[in-house]
C-alpha cells in the first residue's frame, strides 16, 4: 500500500532514515528485508550507514517466486561481506521459523554478557523490520505475530505509541516497520523495480517495463518464453514480439491493430504472477 502514496522527496528521506534511527535506540536486531528476485536492487542505497554497527540479518523475501540456485548464490554472497542471509516466503511461511534461532545465535554473546552480570531471566531480543515499500514487511510482521497481533489503538489526535509484538517466549518486533526509499539512479533498478511489481505501474512507462522483461526473459528464460506463448521462435525484433503474442492472445483493438498496452499488461501480469516460472532478475 505505501507504494501508491510515499512520495520520495529529500525531505521525506531525511525523516524515515531519522525515523529508522531513533527505533534502532529500542532494538537488538535488525532484519533487513530484501526482494529475493532483486536483492541489491530492492534495497535501501543507504542502508549500511542507516544501520550502522547494528546486528542485521538479510532476509531474502518472496524466495517462493525467486530461482532456487540463484537464491543460493545470494546467500554465499550476503554471507561473503559477513551478512548472515535467509531465504524466506512470509506469505506461505517457508523459512520464516528460522529467523528467531538465527537472531538469537547473533546475539548469543550479548545475552551471555548480561547472564554473566546476573541477571537471570534474560529480557526477550527486540527486533525491527527495515525495508523498502512493498518488499513484504507487514506480511512478515503478520506471519511472526501469528495471533498475537497486537492492535494499536488508532485515534486522531493521540500519538501512537510504539507498540511490541511477541514472537514467541524469546522475541519481541515493533509493530511498525522502518520504511526505507528505494534506488533511484539507475534506470534498470526502476524496471526491476516495477517489473517485479515493488513500484506502481503509473510510474514508469508500462511498455518500456514489459520491454525489459522481454528481453530479460529472451536472455535468460527463452524457453519459458517460447511455451508460454506459444512461439516457434523468439523474433529478434522487440516489435515483431509484441505483435506475435498480441496475435496469439488476442490483444488487439478495434480494427484488429495490436494494442500494445495490452500486450505489456499481459506480460507483466503473467511475470509477477509466475506464469513464466519462478524467476531472479539480478545475480550476484
Ligand atoms: P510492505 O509494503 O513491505 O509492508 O509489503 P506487504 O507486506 O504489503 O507485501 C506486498 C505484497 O507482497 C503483498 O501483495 C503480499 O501479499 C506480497 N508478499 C509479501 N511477502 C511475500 C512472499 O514471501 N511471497 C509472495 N509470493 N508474496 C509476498
Amino acid at each position: 500500500m505505501e507504494a501508491m502514496t510515499i512520495q520520495w522527496f529529500p525531505g521525506h528521506m531525511a525523516k524515515a532514515k531519522r525515523e529508522v534511527q531513533e527505533k534502532l535506540k529500542l532494538i537488538d536486531i535488525v532484519f533487513e528485508l530484501v526482494d529475493a528476485r532483486i536483492p541489491l536492487s530492492s534495497r535501501n542505497p543507504m542502508i549500511d550507514e542507516i544501520l550502522a554497527n547494528k546486528p542485521r540479518i538479510v532476509l531474502l523475501n518472496k524466495a517462493d517466486m525467486a530461482d532456487e540456485a540463484i537464491t543460493a548464490q545470494w546467500i554465499s554472497y550476503f554471507e561473503q561481506q559477513a551478512l548472515h542471509a535467509l531465504a524466506i516466503d512470509s506469505q506461505g511461511g517457508k523459512g520464516t521459523k528460522q529467523i528467531v534461532a538465527a537472531a538469537k545465535n547473533m546475539l548469543k554473546d550479548k545475552f551471555a554478557k548480561m547472564a554473566a552480570k546476573g541477571i537471570k531471566n534474560p529480557r526477550p531480543m527486540r527486533a525491527l523490520i527495515v525495508g523498502i515499500p512493498n518488499v513484504g514487511k507487514s506480511t512478515l510482521i503478520n506471519r511472526l505475530a501469528g495471533k498475537h497481533i497486537a492492535k494499536t489503538g488508532d485515534k486522531p489526535g493521540v500519538t501512537k505509541a510504539q507498540q511490541w509484538i511477541k514472537v514467541g517466549k524469546e522475541m519481541e518486533l515493533l509493530d511498525t516497520p522502518g520504511i526505507l526509499w528505494p534506488k533511484f539512479e539507475e534506470e534498470e533498478v526502476g524496471l526491476k523495480l516495477a517489473a517485479t511489481g515493488a513500484i506502481k505501474d503509473a510510474i514508469l512507462n508500462l511498455q518500456d517495463v514489459a520491454v525489459y522483461a522481454l528481453r530479460f526473459l529472451n536472455q535468460h528464460y527463452p524457453d519459458r518464453l517460447k511455451e508460454r506463448y506459444s512461439l516457434q521462435e523468439i523474433p529478434e525484433d522487440i516489435v515483431e514480439l509484441f505483435d506475435e503474442i498480441g496475435k496469439r492472445r488476442g490483444c488487439l483493438m478495434a480494427g484488429g491493430a495490436i494494442d500494445y498496452d495490452k500486450v505489456a499488461e499481459l506480460v507483466l501480469r503473467d511475470v509477477r504472477t509466475e506464469k513464466l516460472g519462478r524467476l531472479s532478475f539480478e545475480k550476484p
